[in-house]
């Protein structure tokens, strides 16, 4: 029996230009319908449903748009929703490196099975993986969905072991994760080689006070930093910088 290839994830969202998505890249961002938590803090809550209901792009416009832009991008960074969820990412990947750009892909950390079977493929240049808190009934509240908290650590185990570049993304929940909760992820998260702090959607708790998380862990990474504030780096091989002969 001849098996079809499973259809591409539906795209709801193109931004043509970004700077900010990998940090030192041109990149444009594909945003993949649907997602399998519901965090309460979510910058893009019209993604969650995995019903797109009329509002998605047709994706051979949106391969056309990359194709168009391919000589003055680096790479693709496909988010979502979770695109994990979909069989297809995988060929939607391999497509993306046939343009000659590097992909990256940001993930929940929720489908181990898939990310293990997108890393072996070797087309993803880079995983950027959010760590909504520590691995205890904390996580459930952090991502407003029941979760199996092993799938989330097989995946970082997956990244921590995988030779190409990879970053954690570990966010600030008021009153849910906060100083000593961002404190246990970095511990878990021990050997990584980027880490990024972020505030929470409103600003809070502000520089600052991410800042003393990261001298309070970030030495158990290499690199720890507070997001939008790359130049102060906690983590061990950003401080032996700092330290002077
Ligand atoms: S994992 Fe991302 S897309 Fe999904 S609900 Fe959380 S913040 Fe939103």
């Amino acid at each position: 029996m001849v098996r079809r290839a499973p259809p591409l994830p539906p795209v709801r969202g193109l931004q043509p230009m970004s700077l900010t998505a990998w940090e030192g890249r041109v990149t444009a961002v594909l945003q993949i319908q649907g997602c399998n938590f519901h965090c309460p803090d979510c910058p893009v809550p019209h993604l969650i449903a995995t019903s797109v209901e009329g509002g998605s792009i047709p994706i051979e416009s949106a391969l056309e748009a990359l194709y168009r832009r391919r000589r003055w991008l680096d790479a693709v960074v496909i988010a979502g929703g979770e695109p994990t969820l979909h069989e297809g990412t995988r060929e939607l990947v391999r497509l993306v490196r046939e343009f000659g750009l590097r992909v990256r892909l940001h993930t929940n950390g929720s489908n181990p099975l898939a990310l293990r079977e997108l890393l072996d493929t070797g087309e993803l240049a880079s995983v950027s993986m959010t760590v909504r808190g520590p691995l205890d009934p904390t996580y459930a509240v952090a991502v407003g969905a029941r979760v199996r908290l092993a799938n989330v650590y097989e995946c970082v185990e997956l990244l921590l072991r995988a030779p190409g570049e990879h970053e954690f993304r570990v966010p600030w929940l008021p009153q849910v994760v906060e100083h000593d909760q961002m404190v246990a992820v970095l511990r878990m998260l021990a050997g990584a080689r980027r880490v990024v702090l972020e505030p929470a959607r409103d600003g809070s708790p502000g520089v600052r006070t991410l800042q003393q998380v990261g001298r309070a862990a970030g030495t158990y990474v290499e690199s720890c930093v507070v997001a939008a504030r790359p130049g102060q780096d906690f983590g061990a091989r950003g401080r032996s910088r700092s330290v002077s002969p």
